[in-house]
């Protein structure tokens, strides 16, 4: 069989939306595709706060218009760091939706957090979910990592360079035996900036999003992966330079 070419692949894989107490309203699965077509990615990531109930809509948008979306979630960690996890499947989200919801307390009150709107692609609102999802698991950082790889998903410690959830500011540091799959830097810097002085990330490969909370964020930033094909295995080869492919800086 001949072998995919590679291509440049512009992503940008931390957007949340309407779900995410802090993201606007109009953050809907179907504004969200349009934007990001509009804005030229070729991939993307739905990855709202603790869940990932907005992710089948945006996928499902995203395969009629042409571009291509992971389903992922953005977990706090009880030590109140913000991982990224990014998977393939849909099926392997909505099980880490349901780890992750076993290990969340509380529940939401919109007025002091903001809404957290349910939708499908046609911007029909369809619920609202009341947990908490603004707040910190009790799930400690090594076990968001063990639990995305065990479900075949990818792990980045979020927004390294920012104070706030960002692991080194939170913790002074990388665990040594915490298995990222690489660390992501804010909109605030860019990316060779980033790699040169913050401390500690240099041995992780790094991307950037744009942690969009708001439409006209997403693809303020982005990072470009050359590969094959926009899934999770050629996002994985590219992180370890393998065959050809990797991260474009
Ligand atoms: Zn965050
Ligand atoms: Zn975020």
């Amino acid at each position: 069989m001949a072998k995919r070419p590679l291509r440049e692949y512009k992503a940008d894989m931390h957007i949340h939306s309407c779900l995410s107490p802090c993201g606007d309203w109009d953050m809907s699965p179907r504004r969200i595709i349009q934007k990001s077509l509009e804005v030229g990615l070729d991939l993307i990531a739905i990855c709202d706060h603790n869940t990932a109930e907005n992710a089948a809509a945006a996928m499902r948008e995203g395969r009629k218009k042409g571009i291509h979306v992971l389903p992922g979630m953005e977990v706090c960690s009880r030590e109140e760091v913000h991982i990224l996890a990014l998977f393939g499947e849909l099926s392997q989200a909505l099980e880490m939706q349901s780890y992750v919801y076993a290990n969340l307390p509380g529940e939401n009150k919109p007025k002091v957090f903001g809404c957290q709107v349910v939708a499908n692609e046609n911007d029909e609102v369809l619920g609202e979910n009341p947990r908490l999802l603004i707040g910190a698991t009790r799930l400690g950082l090594h076990d968001i990592v063990v639990k995305t790889h065990l479900l075949g998903g990818l792990s980045f410690c979020c927004h390294v360079d920012r104070p706030a959830y960002g692991i080194i500011n939170q913790l002074g540091f990388i665990p040594a035996d915490l298995d990222l799959d690489g660390v992501e830097v804010s909109s605030h810097v860019n990316l060779a900036q980033a790699q040169a002085t913050v401390s500690g990330i240099e041995k992780f490969a790094c991307i950037t999003n744009s942690d969009a909370h708001f439409i006209e964020d997403i693809g303020k930033v982005w990072t470009v992966f050359r590969m094959a094909a926009p899934t999770i295995e050629e996002i994985r080869k590219s992180i370890l330079n393998q065959d050809g492919r990797r991260i474009l800086v």
